[in-house]
């Protein structure tokens, strides 16, 4: 298996790093540190980050057709307009369920929104994975999750890939592309030595999966379960990645360093950090939702 070093291009020192997305227009890096309840923009040519605080933790921030961003927080999903720093709510499926946060959610070619959620203190089997479209109906289509991570769409939009983090595996649905229908669910590959965390998929179909525990991101091919490369990354909880820049041709990677205790910080001095691969393969832009 080749192993494929990372640079850190910014000492974010996040205690969640996660949720990263690929601003084409802003030629920037929107993530969020879900624990300090913070969006961040990350602007690689000016190594420039700027943080807006939220009132409630964020898991993710990606970037709407009209300009403004849709963002996942522990009070349901809502609009944030960079320009004021405010968060609008919208659409809140769990507002009887105090506990429960949104996670990991990514667009599907429709440019519907598909966002998990999970219990803050990691309880399983309480959270569900929701579909939300350009007029923000929300449907659910997964129950009984327990941490929803992963999502991505093979290259001719006819397989979703999920992870329950917990499960130590990544699954694949037949995708419906039509009417957003999950069926068929089996798992394209168990990780063994740690928990698949936040995934996206490169221009050859192969799978970048973000190891919590695992000191890395593995790609792999999701047609075969075959191990391809190891982005090695100086810090054992890596969150998620996903490709940008010039050609699509770098892969950045989320961190944490929640979980660490005080010899862990000594030994991982960037945990929490923004780190960059150059894999040799492109990737594919950050979808933006539709709504
Ligand atoms: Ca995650």
């Amino acid at each position: 298996m080749k192993r494929i070093p990372a640079e850190y291009v910014y000492r974010a020192g996040a205690v969640l790093g996660e949720g990263p997305a690929w601003d084409e227009e802003r030629q920037s890096l929107w993530w969020v540190d879900i624990e300090r309840c913070a969006v961040h923009q990350f602007l690689p040519a000016a190594a420039e980050d700027y943080a807006w605080l939220l009132p409630h933790r964020v898991s993710f921030v990606i970037p709407t057709e009209r300009g403004d961003f849709v963002v996942g927080t522990q009070r349901g999903i809502g609009r944030f307009d960079m320009r004021f720093g405010a968060f609008t709510p919208v659409v809140d499926p769990e507002s009887d369920w105090p506990c429960n946060r949104f996670n990991d959610a990514k667009c599907d070619a429709a440019g519907r929104l598909w966002a998990g959620t999970m219990e803050v203190s990691e309880m399983p089997d309480l959270g569900s994975l929701y579909c939300i479209d350009a007029a923000w109906n929300v449907t659910r289509h997964l129950e009984r999750v327990s941490i929803s991570n992963g999502l991505a769409w093979s290259l001719d939009g006819g397989t979703m890939y999920f992870i329950d983090s917990p499960t130590q595996c990544v699954d694949a649905f037949d995708f419906d592309a039509e009417n957003g229908a999950l069926s068929n669910r089996r798992t394209v590959l168990e990780i063994t030595d740690a928990f698949p965390d936040g995934m996206c998929l490169d221009a050859r179909g192969n799978l970048w999966v973000a190891l919590w525990g695992g000191w890395g991101v593995l790609c792999l091919d999701p047609r075969t379960g075959r191990k391809i490369a190891k982005v090695e990354v100086p810090v054992r909880d890596v969150t998620s990645c996903c490709f940008g820049g010039k050609d699509f041709a770098d892969l950045y990677i989320t961190t944490a360093s929640r979980d660490l205790d005080a010899a862990g910080r000594t030994e991982q001095p960037l945990a929490g950090g923004i780190f960059r691969a150059q894999p040799g393969v492109r990737g594919l832009a950050t979808r933006q939702f539709a709504g």
